[in-house]
């Protein structure tokens, strides 16, 4: 997708903080961070969100959850993270490329919304 911001980012247009990457996800440091590890975790091909992930995509989207996992121990999330992916308006969703933000490093508040 031309005009996707995490595209760009993902081919090296801009610039990002790489924490991971391979054949299939790209994952880089949120510009924005909401707790003192934040990372985003994104899947190489273009969906605009979870609802534009089909049956055939699910092998893929498993992998990313694996890898979310695998990355929050790599950045030392010992004592537990939390992973969120907003779909849509009402969740506040920026960035129209499917992502899952792994946040942890401290105490998260026990509000989700
Ligand atoms: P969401 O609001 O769930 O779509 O999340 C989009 C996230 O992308 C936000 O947490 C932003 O802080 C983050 N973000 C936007 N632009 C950049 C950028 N250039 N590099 C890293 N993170 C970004």
């Amino acid at each position: 997708m031309d005009d996707c911001l995490f595209c760009k980012i993902i081919k090296g247009e801009i610039p990002s903080a790489k924490v991971y990457e391979d054949d299939k996800v790209y994952a880089f440091r949120d510009i924005n961070p909401q707790a003192k590890v934040h990372v985003l975790v994104v899947p190489k091909a273009h969906f605009s969100d979870l609802c534009d992930i089909t049956a055939k995509d699910t092998g893929l989207t498993g992998y990313l959850f694996k890898k979310c996992a695998d990355i929050a121990a790599s950045e030392g999330l010992t004592n537990g993270f939390r992973i969120i992916s907003n779909c849509g308006a009402d969740a506040c969703q920026s960035v129209k490329h499917f992502h899952v933000h792994v946040l942890g490093g401290e105490q998260l508040s026990d509000k989700m919304g």
